[in-house]
């Protein structure tokens, strides 16, 4: 028996049961086959904490936080360097701990042929300054619990709902509450995460499911659940809109087989017919920016979740700055893909999105296709275990 969720998700046009049947019939398979192929699997990401906020106070004390850059023999053919130009000296000592070669940090351009450069007024990332960032192979780089917690990672996530997104507004309005509900859905889906993958014990290296974990940090708060749904359908309308997009982008990492399965799943998870005729337009956008209000709106919601953007700078470990920039820049290009490019140009416009934002955003769909499997399968386990029962 599932959890006690019925009818729509809210301001969603799908329900609770069709939205956990879907997923695990439907996105759930597909979406953990795309993440494992090369070009969905290699996030190119800034990982030094320059927090732009406060000084900064890496609290980087658990070896489950650190990432494993990827050894360059591993990189597809077309991210790796020329040869004859010889390694960075840079080195990061993986969680496993054992030691990995520093990876190509300037040449990127075979990868990127085919993918422009183009500006999201939603995000602060910036994937062209290319002396800082690296690429990182996020199958060997698990979202999960890291440790990293206290006073740190309160600070973020204080800043996030505090001073971006209050919970209710005066106003009330739509458009306010959405983003507001992105980040706890969001905020929700990392938790269920770090319950999922959990590290029990420091010295015997015990991982498993931590389900009074998951108890206490989400399915006690029946909000917190309602807002990883609609999250996740949010985002799932944003990769049907970009669908022709998507369906036509460039997928080469010089590994033939593979990029052409990377097509042919994208465009099987974006044609489903039981997808589309089951929760053919999981949310209406068109409805959101309306009144006489709508664009000054807009502008104030965007700086607000550029500022969300960039208080990832400041998260203190670098497992948790990896997987927050890339859900954060996930939303964030959803957020341009429903919401237009700028919210002083008529919608309408051509869409064109970085590589990085399609990387990000199919990533994030994963997550939280993960996440709503986990608290529909593993909810009610959870519930009993807390009732004693
Ligand atoms: P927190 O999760 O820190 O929550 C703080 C407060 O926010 C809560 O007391 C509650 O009032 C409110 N809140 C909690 N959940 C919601 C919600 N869904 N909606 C609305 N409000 C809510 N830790 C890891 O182990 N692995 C990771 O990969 C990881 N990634 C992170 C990424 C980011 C961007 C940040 C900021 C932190 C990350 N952390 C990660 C830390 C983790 O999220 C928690 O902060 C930490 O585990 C301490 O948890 P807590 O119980 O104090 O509550």
């Amino acid at each position: 028996e599932g959890l006690n969720y019925h009818g729509l998700v809210e301001d969603c046009y799908c329900e609770y049961e069709t939205v956990d049947r879907i997923n695990v019939e439907v996105l759930y398979p597909v979406l953990q086959q795309i993440v494992n192929y090369p070009f969905f699997r290699y996030f190119k990401v800034k990982l030094g904490c320059d927090c732009p906020f406060w000084p900064d106070d890496s609290m980087c004390y658990s070896r489950d936080c650190g990432v494993c850059d990827c050894p360059e023999n591993q990189f597809p053919e077309t991210f790796r360097k020329p040869s004859g130009t010889g390694l960075s000296s840079d080195k990061l000592v993986c969680q496993e701990e054992k030691p990995e070669a520093a990876v190509n940090r300037t040449v990127d351009a075979k990868a990127f042929k085919g993918w422009m450069e183009v500006d999201n007024p939603w995000t602060n990332d910036d994937e062209t300054d290319n002396a800082e960032m690296t690429y990182v192979d996020l199958q060997l780089n698990h979202e999960r619990n890291t440790g990293y917690t206290g006073p740190s990672a309160r600070r973020i996530w204080d800043a996030i709902y505090l001073e971006n997104c209050h919970k209710y507004p005066s106003e009330d309005c739509q458009e306010k509450r959405i983003l507001y509900k992105l980040i706890s859905g969001l905020h929700s889906s990392i938790s269920i995460h770090i319950a999922a993958e959990y590290h029990f014990e420091e010295e015997t290296n015990m991982w498993g499911q931590n389900l009074s974990l998951m108890y206490d940090r989400v399915l006690k708060y029946p909000d917190r659940v309602r807002n990883l749904y609609f999250t996740f359908l949010f985002v799932l309308r944003s990769v049907i809109k970009a669908k022709d997009y998507l369906e036509q982008a460039d997928y080469d990492t010089g590994n033939p087989s593979e990029d052409m399965n990377t097509q042919l799943s994208l465009k099987k998870l974006l044609n489903d017919h039981e997808l589309l005729s089951a929760c053919p337009k999981p949310f209406d956008e068109a409805k959101l920016w309306k009144g006489q209000s709508g664009p000054e709106l807009m502008k104030q919601t965007q700086r607000q979740f550029r500022n969300i953007s960039a208080l990832m700078d400041c998260v203190g470990c670098g497992k948790c700055r990896l997987w927050g920039k890339l859900q954060v820049l996930g939303l964030g290009t959803a957020l341009k893909i429903l919401f237009s490019v700028n919210g002083d140009e008529p919608s309408g416009q051509q869409l064109q999105l970085q590589r990085n934002e399609v990387i990000a955003s199919i990533n994030l769909l994963n997550r939280l296709s993960e996440s709503v499997k986990l608290v529909h399968e593993m909810g009610p386990l959870a519930e009993r275990i807390h009732a004693g029962i």
